[in-house]
């Protein structure tokens, strides 16, 4: 059976309408899940490679989806942005958040935990709505802007201008650069930003092998020198840096020995309900 050209045709216009017909349903729903409450923001971990001690956790954004399941953010963040939407979400994940984290408990070491929130490109350029969402998340009690920290990927960055950055940290919140070493930044164009942390991408972390829980020595690899001189940047700017992606012991153990300060990944734990917090907090205080 070989279709026609007009068969053909039609059946790719059908095709269109209803991708067409699909998304406009998936942003109506979009819009409606922040009404019906069908978000939720998930909390993972970050331990300090030196001590073990947790230092402070990312919110990370879900749509429970009355259908589909639990979605996670790069299936509909594109999606809420191109709508016009990530405004209105963005200051609901900061204050959900905010919520959250001034109700976790004290960790034994005693320092308060940090509380790391992503923001999208887009959330950036509309920078005055931003420092607003911000600012109003913060009035709220229990939560410092110490503790607070805003995560922007290294691309982000450097297409923004400094203005919005030195905002943010004149509230007193600090900033963090996320997805290091993927981006198109200049060394010249970062050192023009003044940050907190660095975000090692996982990428780098993963050329490493290894099972989850295998403690097989690291196998000697280009990884070990791509890390490394992102460590020593942020020894020598005197910040911390994260490794991101962390599943095994091995790749635990190579971002160590690369001199990186933190790690966060699916070794130590996958993000977590915010009401499962407490008690993760608990496990890693007897670690
Ligand atoms: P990201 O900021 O780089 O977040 C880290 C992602 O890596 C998360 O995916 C996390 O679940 C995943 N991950 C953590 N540990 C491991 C691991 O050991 N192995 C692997 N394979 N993956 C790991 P998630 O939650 O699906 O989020 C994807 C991206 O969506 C985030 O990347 C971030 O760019 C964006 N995102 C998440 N939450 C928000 C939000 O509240 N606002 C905005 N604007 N973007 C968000
Ligand atoms: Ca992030
Ligand atoms: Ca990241
Ligand atoms: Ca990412």
């Amino acid at each position: 059976f070989e279709p026609s050209m007009q068969d053909r045709a039609r059946l790719r216009l059908a095709l269109e309408t209803d991708l067409r017909a699909a998304l406009a349903l998936q942003q109506v729903k979009l819009r409606e899940a922040l009404t019906l409450d069908q978000f939720a923001v998930h909390y993972q971990p970050i331990v300090d490679l030196a001590t073990g001690q947790l230092t402070g956790f990312e919110a990370l954004l879900r749509w429970q989806h009355p259908t589909r399941g639990t979605l996670n953010p790069d299936g509909f963040i594109p999606l809420a942005e191109s709508i016009g939407l990530i405004g209105a979400l963005g200051s609901w994940i900061l204050r959900r958040a905010r919520h959250d984290a001034a109700r976790w408990p004290l960790p034994a070491h005693g320092t308060p935990l940090q509380l790391s929130v992503n923001v999208s490109p887009l959330q950036l350029r509309e920078g005055p709505a931003l420092i607003a969402g911000i600012t109003e998340a913060l009035q709220g009690a229990g939560l410092p802007a110490q503790r607070l920290e805003i995560e922007i990927t290294e691309n982000a960055m450097a297409e923004q201008g400094a203005s919005v950055l030195a905002d943010i940290h004149r509230l007193g919140v600090r900033l963090a650069i996320d997805d290091f070493g993927t981006g198109y930044s200049s060394l010249s164009r970062l050192a023009q930003f003044s940050f907190d942390r660095i975000k090692i991408d996982r990428s780098f972390v993963q050329v490493v092998g290894g099972t989850a829980g295998s403690a097989r020595p690291v196998a000697p690899s280009n990884a070990a020198w791509m890390i490394r001189p992102i460590a020593a940047l942020g020894t020598g700017l005197g910040i911390s840096t994260v490794a991101e992606g962390v599943e095994t012991a091995a790749q635990a153990s190579l971002v160590w020995e690369a001199g990186v300060t933190e790690m966060q990944g699916y070794l130590v734990s996958t993000p977590v309900p915010a009401d499962a917090v407490p008690a993760l907090i608990a496990r890693l205080d007897q670690a």
